[in-house]
């Protein structure tokens, strides 16, 4: 294309290369929802339909983004995690972060009606903000996913007990809080068992542990020998491994394989281990 006079603002552009070889963690956040979820009478204090609406965008997004390893939310936020490799964008973190919001927030606008049928969206519409971080260790990344997993317990233990107060012990909001602050997590399942008959352990895993958005592929036994051996990527021209075709049959595989939503323990080593194409 012709140069202009007017090219030269180009260089006023700022660079903003994530760094190489470290794990990216985009996460996203709804803005403003708990005046949204008011609005929209979301169920105190979980709302399942919502949740499975932020699932689906989430599924939606890892469809489109195959660079995306593995995805954790929680409440109306998102955290998409790119493999340390990811070259997507030239990783330009600004290209990266605002590419996952739109295509999340497009998507969630796009499903609400198959989630709350009843009650079509109206301005202001749902919107998220989000940043890019990035881990430059597997131990850094997997403490990141601990803590928002640990996040999503310790609210999700303080939510349920401060609305069943509310809903079942007939107390306002001011009591609720009151009565709660600064209780131990003892405390508060004692509240629930003792007084509302509620055995936290038994509320729902989705509630309790957050939606893990993963590519599925075998689980490897626990115990089992760590390599996962794909038959493809021994191929060899005159014993030199045609490391271009493997990347390819990982991209396609990564692009085949089904998008599944767990509600399982991420902190543990045990689900790490049995995926060890996750973090390798
Ligand atoms: P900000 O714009 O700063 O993020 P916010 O109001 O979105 O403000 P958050 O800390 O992100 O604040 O909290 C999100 C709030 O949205 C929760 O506290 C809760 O009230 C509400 N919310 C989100 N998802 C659900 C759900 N599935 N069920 C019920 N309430 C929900
Ligand atoms: P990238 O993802 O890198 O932005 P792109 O395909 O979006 O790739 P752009 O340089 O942004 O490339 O160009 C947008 C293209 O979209 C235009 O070249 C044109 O082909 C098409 N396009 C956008 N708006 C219109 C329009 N109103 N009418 C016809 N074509 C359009
Ligand atoms: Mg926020
Ligand atoms: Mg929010
Ligand atoms: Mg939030
Ligand atoms: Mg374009």
């Amino acid at each position: 294309m012709a140069n202009s006079k007017y090219e030269y603002v180009k260089a006023f552009e700022q660079p903003d290369l994530l760094l190489p070889n470290t794990w990216i963690v985009v996460r996203i956040d709804g803005r403003g929802f708990h005046k949204f979820s008011t609005k929209y009478n979301f169920e105190k204090p979980n709302d399942r339909r919502a949740l499975d609406l932020m699932n689906a965008a989430a599924k939606a997004v890892m469809t489109e983004l195959p660079d995306i390893v593995i995805a954790y939310g929680i409440s109306d936020e998102y955290s998409f995690v790119f493999h340390k490799s990811c070259a997507l964008f030239e990783r330009r973190s600004s290209k990266l972060v605002t590419t996952i919001v739109s295509t999340f927030t497009a998507y969630y606008v796009h499903l609400w009606a198959s989630f709350f049928p009843e009650t079509p969206l109206s301005a202001p519409l749902p919107s998220f903000d989000g940043r890019a971080v990035h881990y430059p260790s597997v131990q850094n990344l997997r403490d990141y996913m601990s803590w928002r997993q640990v996040d999503c317990h310790i609210n999700n233990l303080y939510n349920t007990a401060f609305w069943a107060l509310i809903q079942i012990g007939g107390v306002d909001a001011k009591s609720a809080e009151k009565e709660l602050s600064g209780s131990l997590a003892a405390d508060k399942n004692e509240i629930l068992f003792s007084r509302f008959k509620i055995n936290y352990n038994n509320e729902p895993e989705i509630y309790k542990k957050g939606s893990v958005v993963l590519r599925d592929y075998e689980l490897v036994e626990p115990g089992a020998a760590q390599e996962l051996i794909d038959e493809d990527s021994l191929k060899t021209v005159d014993g030199v491994a045609l490391s271009k075709t493997q990347e390819e049959n990982d991209k396609k595989r990564r692009a085949k394989a089904r998008i599944t939503v767990q509600h399982v323990d991420i902190i543990k080593d045990e689900f790490w281990e049995r995926r060890p194409w996750l973090l390798s």
